[in-house]
């Protein structure tokens, strides 16, 4: 009896360690993508996560533990003078803790002041490059530079150097993920897309979300009105539905900051 107890326990710990390595497919979906943005957004879901899902592109994140309740939310393009500022006095409201993928050229003079706001909150300040190129169109000491150029910014601002960042527009390749692994960086992706940026209506990005959550999915916003106006009825109605808002290293039991 004991035997056959210890082996299913073993059984049920392999189950749950296979299930907690599971990479989502990227889900969200919007109405007004015409045919041809719908057709490219679907090949690049592909051509990005499969490799991913086939531990092909190593140390590249998408989601959380499925078998827990519990979400991140993460802001893409910050910092700004205005919807930076509306973005955290909701969370704060809210006392939910984001990340925020920040863009390092735009922290100038009274940008800063939100970049330290940001991180006095407890929300993560993240590297977003330095003038947000696409990645995959640059070689390995371009990269090297927009990468340490923008973590350095941020860390002359906050006293911490980020360990994570996201690649803009998601554009990786093989080339892209080694040198972001060799600096000892972390990619980290996302499993839900608000579609912020083509939806341009709160209420269609709240169904979005809604309509398409599951158990450790990293939510996509930006700093954009149309996430402005969605913030509070996502965080509220997903809280209604049971789930937990954990600060992104939280989710994925990761270091933030060097
Ligand atoms: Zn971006």
């Amino acid at each position: 009896m004991t035997k056959f107890f210890a082996l299913f326990t073993l059984i049920f710990q392999l189950f749950l360690f296979a299930e907690s390595n599971v990479v989502y497919d990227i889900r969200g979906a919007s109405p007004l993508l015409d045919a041809n943005m719908s057709q490219f957004l679907d090949k690049w879901r592909n051509d990005t996560i499969t490799p991913v899902q086939n531990g092909i592109y190593k140390n590249v994140l998408v989601n959380g533990d499925p078998s827990r309740k519990n979400i991140a939310l993460t802001f893409d393009d910050a910092p700004d003078e205005n919807n930076t500022y509306k973005l955290l006095d909701i969370l704060k409201s809210h006392h939910v803790q984001g990340a925020f993928f920040m863009i390092g050229g735009t922290m100038r003079d009274t940008n800063a002041t939100v970049v330290k706001r940001t991180f006095d909150e407890g929300h993560l300040v993240l590297n977003h490059t330095f003038n947000h190129p696409r990645l995959s169109d640059l070689n390995e000491s371009t990269i090297v530079y927009q990468l340490d150029h923008a973590a350095m910014r941020m860390e002359s601002i906050t006293g911490h150097y980020p360990l994570l960042m996201r690649p803009p527009y998601g554009s990786i390749n093989p080339i892209v993920v080694d040198t972001i692994n060799a600096q000892g960086l972390t990619t980290v992706l996302w499993s839900l897309d608000s579609l912020d940026w083509t939806l341009k209506d709160p209420d269609a990005v709240v169904t979005n979300v809604l309509s398409n959550i599951r158990n450790g999915d990293i939510i996509l916003m930006h700093r954009n009105p149309t996430s402005v106006g969605a913030l509070a009825k996502v965080i509220e109605q997903l809280t209604s539905m049971g789930y937990t808002f954990l600060r992104l290293d939280e989710l994925l039991g990761i270091k933030a900051y060097r």
